[in-house]
């Protein structure tokens, strides 16, 4: 639907759009803007420009238009007191990671908090009403500007009014007179300088008018009404009209403290400490006189560098100004920005990576740490963390909790990111040598594949700026995940089936067989249990026949069987198997005790990634920065253990599930988005809460055991538990003995080998000298000593031995021995290995061959194998065992003949 187009029927018609009683009472008077043509509510005269085009924009900069002063945290005190007091709930912020909606990963506006998909559509969930909520928003599309502009942040708190017009809650007339009470008798804004900016929204099939309004041109806030759906000129009023007030707390801070920017006043003490410590000369007339030209550049060029340039010349900054002041400072403003937002991010449990979400949380803090280093600022991250967390606390206190964690991802992303800079280096220095500038589709590859940033090229001079559309395009890439569909099949006006396993469970049931085709069969009731939540489907037999696959179809489960199908109408027994299921389940209860002993034993960031369980193996996929290591397993093991023998009674109880949120949190949704009204909650204790349909065990001793069987970094952020359960993790155990057992009898037997050598070659050390004593002495002739041959002519001498009582060991140290003692013997020991035969040579130095070489390259010849050496020593060998004395008496011809 075209905005444009609504905007212009209902301005068309401003007493039915925007019209309120306060406008009436306070003396509104409509006007169109002298130069763009909007329409704009004020009480001022003189006004003729909607705030945009005015005169006045930014003037608060330096002369704020409020009584009061009131900083970030104080701001939002002020507002809340002001809502609770009229009528409203104080709701707690919700997590910035989505967890409820699977087409967000982070939380981008204050109404999302309680909306909830459901099928195409957008339904609204409120804890109260009407209520106000300290939202933070995540966003990460023009990061470009963060610390720029003076106004833009990669997170803000979205001060959320909403309202459903029912006997609790209020409409237009209401919100309006709010609104300007607040500003007016809260703020102490006079009444003069608000003007209200007639506008529309748009989204999700729905549509409404909306009034913006503003204080010399900064827009405080945006009052949403959502009334109709469908298309314009055919649309009809929403069952459920709702209001949706979204306002930048960070502004309404900015506009009562008028400092040059809205970092100076939206980070406590930070910006203020971090100045001091980079030793900026601050010089506040100079910045304010920058940073109003800034804001007023804005509207006018599409390109940052413009808009500075622009301001620089209007502002009569120096070269040097901008090089020791503002770009020290906007670095200083990113940095404060860009930690905050890795604060809410980590402590919702979100990790830096390169998937999903995680890429926008890694790219900011590479930006921190590139401006760090570009800027050469000593800084310390935790520090830096200690002062966010001690200031924000006093509105979000449960950031003290998670500071630890906070500070152990921090350190951990930062370590990688040096670790990965060589690589980086290099890269950047080829594109540099071809003198190549990447372009954006170039730099989205680039840091999707190598992590590295546009920030990083640009500190280099490979590019010379980053493109306007690089985090834009991002963003876009990394904000909503995509959703598989299912086959359609033909289910047309067939009921929901009853889902047995939901009930008393019966294993063994007749059914009706409302519809058979292909090989789909769909009964009107059912225990076998459809895939899902990562949990595999049931089999057994329906009618016979085998089932062999289980998928839920909306409300309809359709089993899949195999050899033939029944006959529609027909009442089929059908029988699920047991031992399957039995097992299935075990594993589906391992994989939550698993799942919140991780967490205990790593840290808050570990979520449930995803999960499979099958009858006899299971795995479960955690989020966690680093591979885990074999004590982490081991405790996370003996944790789940320790659970499953405390016999604590898995608990299942249906929620509404606005109430299951506010009673257990978001934590509930470890296996995903419920897209149903009503919430399954399966408890154990308060160790593990679950939002899950699967199938569970009573009380968690039935898991009997849980055997972790292998971990591993399956992707950045993600690690893998594979595990068994039940009699699989029984068997698992014995079988791993077993192996242990086979291992060590393995090791002994090599133990007792080894044993065995060492006394071979301590006997073979004090036999030597006695055995080459007794050969010296050998007449001419044969003769035999301790199974060695003699052979003794004038020529020389030829000892040979093939006993087996002899080791390569001994025929080394004899045979180097004997010619050495008698220069004119020769030497052959032979010798088996497990499948060959060896055989050690030694020829002395006047013996009558002087060449082992070549004796072996001969016998070796005979053996079937191959062998070499030089003249005094040589080896060789082969195959044929038989072949032996052949070998030998080849051995004694070339030594004697
Ligand atoms: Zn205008
Ligand atoms: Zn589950």
């Amino acid at each position: 639907m075209d905005k444009e187009e609504i905007l212009s029927k209902f301005s068309a018609d401003p007493v039915k759009y925007y019209k309120v009683k306060l406008f009436e009472e306070q003396g509104f008077e409509r006007k169109p803007c002298a130069k763009c043509g909007r329409f704009f509510w004020t009480i001022d005269g003189n006004r003729s420009h909607c705030p945009e085009d005015s005169d006045d924009t930014y003037s608060f900069i330096g002369n704020p238009p409020t009584k009061k002063r009131f900083d970030y945290s104080q701001a939002w005190k002020e507002v809340e007191s002001f809502f609770v007091k009229n009528g409203h709930t104080s709701v707690s912020r919700y997590p910035v990671v989505c967890r409820w909606r699977d087409d967000l990963y982070f939380t981008i506006a204050s109404v999302v908090d309680f909306q909830r998909v459901m099928g195409s559509k957008v339904v609204f969930e409120f804890p109260a009403n009407p209520l106000v909520v300290p939202q933070m928003c995540l966003r990460f599309k023009d990061l470009e500007n963060v610390g720029v502009t003076g106004r833009h942040f990669s997170s803000f708190c979205m001060i959320g009014q909403l309202s459903i017009p029912n006997s609790q809650g209020y409409w237009k007339d209401e919100c309006i007179d709010l609104d300007f009470r607040l500003l007016t008798n809260k703020f102490g804004i006079n009444k003069n300088e608000i003007v209200f900016v007639e506008d529309v929204w748009e989204g999700g099939g729905s549509f409404g008018s909306s009034l913006e309004y503003y204080v010399r041109g900064l827009e405080l806030g945006n009052a949403v009404f959502t009334e109709f759906q469908g298309e314009l000129g055919n649309h009809t009023t929403l069952d459920q009209k709702v209001i949706d007030m979204g306002a930048g707390l960070e502004r309404f801070a900015w506009i009562t403290m008028g400092t040059p920017t809205a970092y100076d006043c939206c980070f406590g003490p930070i910006t203020k400490n971090l100045v001091k410590k980079v030793g900026i000369d601050i010089d506040s007339n100079l910045l304010t006189k920058y940073f109003v030209e800034i804001a007023k550049n804005q509207g006018r060029f599409s390109n940052l560098l413009e808009v500075k340039e622009h301001a620089i010349k209007n502002a009569g900054l120096s070269p040097q100004q901008v090089t020791k002041i503002i770009n020290p400072l906007e670095g200083i403003y990113l940095i404060a920005d860009h930690l905050r937002t890795l604060i809410f991010a980590i402590s919702d449990g979100a990790l830096p990576s390169n998937v999903g979400g995680g890429y926008n949380l890694r790219i900011v803090l590479r930006r921190i740490i590139g401006t760090m280093q570009r800027l050469g600022l000593d800084l310390d991250l935790n520090e830096m963390i200690d002062w966010h967390i001690d200031y924000l606390k006093k509105t979000y206190p449960e950031l003290k909790e998670k500071k630890n964690d906070v500070k152990t991802i921090i350190e951990v992303e930062a370590k990688r990111y040096e670790e990965s800079k060589i690589r980086m280096q290099k890269i950047a220095d080829n594109l540099k040598s071809k003198k190549q500038t990447p372009n954006v589709d170039d730099l989205i590859r680039m840091y999707e594949s190598d992590g590295i940033t546009p920030d990083y090229l640009k500190e280099l001079e490979v590019i010379p700026e980053i493109p306007s559309t690089f985090y834009s395009r991002l963003s876009d890439l990394h904000q909503s995940v995509t959703k598989k569909e299912k086959e359609t099949l033909p289910l047309q006006n067939i009921p929901e089936t009853d889902l047995l396993f939901y009930k008393d469970d019966p294993h063994q049931f007749d059914a009706k067989v409302l519809k058979a085709f292909d090989k789909f069969a769909v009964l009107d009731r059912t225990s076998f249990y459809a895939r899902g939540g990562g949990q595999e489907p049931d089999h057994g037999k329906i009618a016979g026949y085998d089932v062999v696959d289980v998928e839920k179809h909306g409300n309809i489960v359709v089993h899949e069987l195999k050899g033939g199908i029944p006959k529609e109408g027909e009442t089929v027994s059908c029988m699920v198997d047991s031992t399957r299921r039995d097992g299935i389940t075990k594993n589906h209860t391992s994989t939550h005790i698993l799942n919140s002993s991780s967490r205990e034993i790593l840290g808050s960031w570990v979520w449930q990634n995803s999960a499979f369980k099958e009858a006899d193996h299971a795995r479960l996929d955690i989020t966690h920065h680093s591979a885990l290591t074999d004590e982490e397993v081991t405790q996370i093991e003996k944790k789940a253990n320790s659970i499953v023998q405390k016999n604590y009674p898995v608990k299942i109880e249906n929620f509404d599930r606005g109430t299951a949120e506010q009673k257990y949190g978001f934590r509930i949704y470890q296996g995903g988005v419920v897209p149903v009204k009503s919430v399954r909650i399966v408890s154990i204790k308060d160790f593990d809460v679950e939002a899950c349909g699967g199938t569970h065990v009573k009380k968690t001793r039935e898991i009997e055991l849980i055997k972790i069987t292998r971990t591993k970094r399956i992707q950045d952020g993600v690690v893998r538990i594979e595990f068994v359960s039940g009699k699989t993790a029984q068997d698992y155990v014995l079988q791993h003995e077993n192996e242990q057992e086979k291992i060590k009898e393995e090791q002994d037997a090599k133990e007792e080998k080894d044993k065995l050598r060492e006394e071979r070659k301590e006997h073979a050390r004090e036999k030597i000298p006695v055995l080459l004593e007794q050969i010296s002495q050998s007449p001419i002739g044969t003769s035999k000593v301790d199974e060695i041959e003699v052979h003794t002519t004038e020529a020389g001498r030829f000892c040979y031995s093939t006993s087996d009582q002899y080791d390569e060991y001994f025929h080394i140290n004899f045979g180097e021995k004997l010619i050495k003692n008698d220069p004119k013997a020769s030497y052959c020991g032979i010798f088996d290995t497990d499948s060959t035969v060896r055989a050690i040579i030694y020829s002395g130095e006047q013996s009558k061959n002087k060449n082992a070489g070549s004796i072996a390259k001969e016998i070796s010849k005979i053996l079937g194998g191959s062998g070499g050496g030089n003249t005094r020593f040589a080896q060789g060998g082969g195959k044929d065992k038989s072949k032996k004395d052949e070998a030998i008496k080849k051995a004694k011809s070339m030594a004697l003949e």
